[in-house]
């Protein structure tokens, strides 16, 4: 008894009262109280005593009693008890279409060397029928005992005739075993794709197992498609573990990886399986694709009337009306280098990672070519460019591509975003301020990685990646990320890494880099809807603004900051409907 009653307490709803036909204003309306409401407005925190909720949006923020009288009679109130209200968390850069079919997957996070790795993988054999492929995902050779990739002879041994596929935690590279080969068609023929490689055995052509980049993508993009259940499944249950980390609006930023990631969108849009927003960035060579298709989904939906975007629109003039049925659109992601290991740099690497000679600077993985026709096209569009850039010369890359759009069309409202912006130098910030670019952050890298980076980097980019305070200080907004499946799809503990710097041997890597808890949490609400050009509609608790929130066990900016990332989520709500609740 005691403990269904503390689980009734955390949020204890009552009813008021009864409706009166005649005063429609309180109807159907609810009215949160007793919390850290933080609006998320400002530069600091300002706290509201009452907020109420109307038909998905906010009706009202302030004290309680006014909002006592606007709510009116019939309305529900919610006794916040102490707990903290704060605005929906909203998912900066995240892949929740591939996360999604992870979940389908062996995970792999946390193998210490390669017997384990084959072990777990052997224990998955049976979870895939037919002849679905056999994938793990998340082992990082820097963490095993063998300090590299297995090979395809070690992966036969999970399965000697079926396609055996294991991917890196960073998603840049893998390997497979010698049935995925044979199935593939690749041999010692076969050669490498541009910005990527098949490591080959010593002193011969023939293909080891393990490759990288752009190789290990032409390889993914042959895995049969999730089809039926099966693609309902992986935007669902992926839909639903982002909902339980406090996220009202999602991201998958790089939609075409997978051969069947637009199908997979589709077959969400048109089952409207989505109890959050998400927004969709398409993988460069599969932009016209996708395009074409949005194109084809907005017109079908709009010539339906029934359920279509037409009845949408005219029921919620509101709503942002370039999302149907949960998702929209936002743009196109470039990959423009790789992970911290093969982060593009302008001067070497301080120490060259394992497998790399003396001089290694990372490198490119598109042409300039490329990234400035992009540019050209869509710089005045409404299809905001998201950029994988890790390292200073790929965000020089970037800005010049950039600055020549500029010089070209003139400035815009584009808000290209350098996603991970690993390592940017100071005179690169302030070009990046000129042309409206924002930094997206992968905070928990500093802490994960940190300590395999700093030698590598040298101190001096080590303590200056992730260079949150350069940003502030220039005035720059930027964002807070998870990258997920690349981390988990979690936000407090990246507002940890930001907040404290602190590596897994328990070194502050680069002080002068830490920002408040404010200005972190600003990173993934506020900001973020910034940087979806969605700062209208969400991002802070504001009148009018949609009624997208998350309920906390404790207050982020009241704990002591090494204690953020325990900070659990308890609710969440999607336009006044909760969606989860712990
Ligand atoms: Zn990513």
């Amino acid at each position: 008894m005691k403990r269904i009653l503390f689980f009734l307490n955390i949020v204890l709803l009552i009813s008021c009262g009864t409706k009166k036909s005649n005063d429609k204003s309180g109807q159907g309306a609810t009215m949160y109280y007793n919390g850290d409401i933080i609006t998320m407005e400002g530069d600091s925190a300002q706290y509201a005593e009452a907020v109420v909720v109307q038909d998905g949006k906010i009706l009202f923020v302030g004290l309680k009693a006014e909002a006592m009288k606007l709510a009116g009679e019939g309305h529900q109130m919610v006794d916040l008890q102490g707990k903290t209200m704060i605005p929906g968390f909203i998912d900066a850069h995240g892949h929740m279409v591939y996360f999604g079919k992870n979940l389908m997957d062996q995970s792999l996070t946390g193998v210490k060397n390669i017997p384990e790795l084959v072990e777990r993988m052997k224990g998955h054999v049976q979870n895939v029928s037919g002849d679905g492929w056999i994938v793990g995902m998340g082992y990082a050779p820097l963490k095993m005992t063998e300090n590299r990739h297995p090979t395809a002879d070690e992966l036969d041994a999970i399965s000697k005739d079926r396609p055996v596929l294991v991917v890196h935690s960073s998603g840049h590279g893998g390997s497979m075993n010698h049935a995925m080969m044979k199935l593939l068609g690749i041999d010692e023929q076969t050669k490498d794709p541009e910005g990527g490689e098949f490591l080959r055995v010593k002193g011969s052509k023939i293909p080891l197992g393990p490759m990288e980049e752009t190789a290990l993508i032409d390889v993914r993009n042959k895995r049969p498609a999730f089809t039926g259940e099966a693609a309902d499944k992986v935007i669902s249950e992926a839909a639903k573990v982002w909902a339980s980390n406090g996220q009202t609006t999602a991201m998958e930023c790089g939609l075409g990886l997978g051969a069947d990631d637009v199908s997979i969108v589709e077959n969400a849009i048109n089952k409207n399986l989505l109890p959050i927003d998400l927004v969709v960035f398409s993988k460069e060579s599969a932009t016209d694709d996708v395009i074409n298709k949005a194109y084809g989904i907005t017109e079908s939906f709009s010539q339906k009337g029934g359920s279509g975007a037409k009845k949408l629109l005219s029921d919620r003039a509101d709503l942002d009306k370039r999302y149907i049925n949960r998702v929209r659109l936002g743009g196109i992601k470039l990959w423009l280098d790789g992970n911290p290991v093969l982060a593009w740099m302008s001067e070497p690497f301080t120490e060259p990672p394992p497998g790399r000679k003396a001089g290694f600077k990372g490198y490119g993985q598109i042409p300039d070519s490329i990234i400035f026709s992009f540019y050209d096209k869509f710089w005045k569009s409404d299809r905001q460019i998201n950029m994988h850039v890790m390292g200073d010369e790929a965000i020089e890359q970037a800005l010049r591509a950039i600055e020549a759009a500029v010089k070209k069309h003139g400035m815009y409202d584009h808000r290209p975003v350098f996603v991970h912006c690993g390592y940017a130098r100071p005179d690169q910030v302030l070009r990046m301020k000129a042309v409206g670019g924002i930094p997206s952050f992968l905070s928990v890298s500093l802490a994960g990685q940190g300590d395999e980076m700093e030698p590598m980097w040298g101190s001096d980019r080590a303590s200056n990646a992730n260079a949150t305070m350069w940003m502030l200080k220039a005035g720059i907004p930027f964002t807070i990320s998870h990258d997920a499946p690349i981390s988990p799809p979690v936000i407090l503990p990246g507002l940890s890494a930001a907040v404290n710097r602190i590596t897994l041997s328990g070194k502050v890597l680069g002080p002068d880099q830490r920002i408040s808890p404010y200005d972190a949490l600003r990173a993934v609400t506020s900001m973020a809807a910034y940087q979806l050009k969605e700062e209208k509609t969400k991002g802070t608790i504001t009148k009018g603004k949609l009624a997208d929130i998350v309920i906390l066990d404790k207050n982020p900016l009241k704990v002591d900051p090494l204690t953020i990332k325990d900070i659990r989520v308890l609710e969440t709500i999607k336009e006044g409907k909760t969606i989860f609740k712990k």
